[in-house]
């Protein structure tokens, strides 16, 4: 329709959203189905930070905060880059907004003139080639292998970028595969991002807390801190503390770059819920055991899926470092034939027969830009986990 702009018809509508939906209605017409395409964790908010935004309320910190966040959230950001990331921040270089997909947007709003490229290693979160293109950017998407875990290479990187490269989108543990990149494998990509001083580093934490075994979590500026002045370190409270439906996310970098993204959420969304960010305070100072806990659930929930869908023919499944995804192939189903007579030509054709068949909500991977794979969302208990996973064994054996 001529009255929508024209930006709009570069953008697609979130995938995983549409899998939720369709299983939703599915749910509701009274056939059996198990979700498993929601990116959020299925605990309960911490009581403690519950409590939090109880008092908020009670204290009447229910008025506009300043733009970029509360001065005892952004301190409380500051703290926590320190304590577990050992990066130097100043509160007035942090900012806060509605949820981590609010720092990213104003991130690329603030810098992205048309033409200047976004490298974006697939797969990827379904929403960053989105936003870059609504900002008028061009997404550069350099696809990783199953062989190499999912993970960029230095030599991809070094070939993708240009002239035109504004940022470098780094995120890991990611969603949807769960590879993280460890010390040496993030320091092979900084090596090359040092020799591009035009190039900025914009780097997604958002799982930094979900990471299993003795792995170790780690960021770019910390690896190479000669990128300081020129990446932008973003993370939220979402995933590690249950927060999803808070809608508080946060970044720290250059204070030029703050300033504008401050800017642009004044006149945009203003300042994040202020009860919301009294909720984080406490998220980021207080007791920090909900995360171990949760981490050490995740873990078990990994092993289990990993493990079982390992055994499913035709399906081969890596057991990735963390997040709370799993990204098999199903590259030895395409071709078959399934149940319902329909041959699987594609990894949506899969997810659908899947989800028609046996009643399995997951992800095409073609949503995040590298199949013919699927995503499945461990966020949710043992039980449905295994019945899902025996149900997919089900599917694939019945396919021929
Ligand atoms: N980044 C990644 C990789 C994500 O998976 C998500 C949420 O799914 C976000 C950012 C955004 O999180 P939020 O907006 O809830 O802070």
């Amino acid at each position: 329709m001529a009255f929508i702009a024209d930006a709009l018809s570069r953008v697609k509508p979130s995938a995983t959203i549409a899998v939720s939906q369709k299983a939703r209605e599915l749910k509701a017409s009274g056939r059996d189905v198990i979700g498993l395409g929601a990116g959020e964790p299925d605990f309960d908010t911490p009581d403690n930070v519950k409590q939090a935004a109880i008092d908020a309320i009670n204290r009447g910190e229910t008025k506009y905060t300043p733009i970029s966040g509360i001065p005892q959230l952004r301190e409380a950001i500051a703290k926590k880059f320190k304590r577990e990331n050992n990066l130097d921040y100043t509160a007035a270089q942090t900012i806060v907004g509605t949820g981590g997909k609010q720092i990213l947007f104003n991130a690329f709003m603030a810098t992205l003139n048309p033409g200047d490229e976004v490298i974006i290693p697939a797969p990827y979160w379904v929403s960053y080639p989105e936003m870059v293109a609504l900002c008028g950017g061009t997404p550069v998407i350099v696809t990783t292998t199953q062989e190499n875990s999912f993970k960029l290479q230095p030599d991809q990187l070094e070939k993708a970028i240009t002239d035109k490269t504004k940022w470098f989108l780094f995120n890991s543990p990611s969603n949807p595969s769960g590879a993280a990149y460890t010390h040496d494998e993030l320091k092979a990509l900084t090596d090359v991002l040092v020799k591009y001083p035009h190039v900025w580093v914009l780097t997604d934490d958002m799982y930094e807390h979900l990471t299993f075994g003795d792995f170790k979590f780690v960021t770019p500026v910390e690896v190479e801190p000669s990128l300081y002045n020129r990446t932008l370190t973003m993370n939220g409270v979402s995933k590690a503390y249950a927060m999803t439906g808070w809608r508080i996310g946060y970044a720290a970098g250059p204070l030029e770059l703050i300033k504008a993204m401050d800017m642009i959420q004044g006149q945009q969304t203003s300042g994040a819920s202020s009860i919301a960010q009294w909720a984080a305070v406490e998220a980021l100072n207080g007791p920090q055991d909900f995360v171990a806990k949760n981490k050490a659930i995740f873990e078990g929930r990994r092993d289990l899926v990993v493990s079982m869908l390992n055994q499913a023919k035709g399906i081969v499944c890596p057991n990735p470092e963390g997040a709370f995804y799993v990204y098999p192939s199903c590259a030895g189903l395409i071709g078959k034939t399934a149940p319902s007579g329909k041959v699987i030509e594609t990894d949506e054709d899969f997810v659908t027969e899947l989800l028609e068949t046996e009643g399995v909500a997951v992800v095409h991977g073609s949503a995040f830009g590298l199949g013919p794979n699927f995503r499945i969302s461990y966020a949710t208990s043992e039980d449905l986990l295994e019945e899902a996973c025996r149900r997919i064994q089900r599917f694939c054996n019945a396919c021929k």
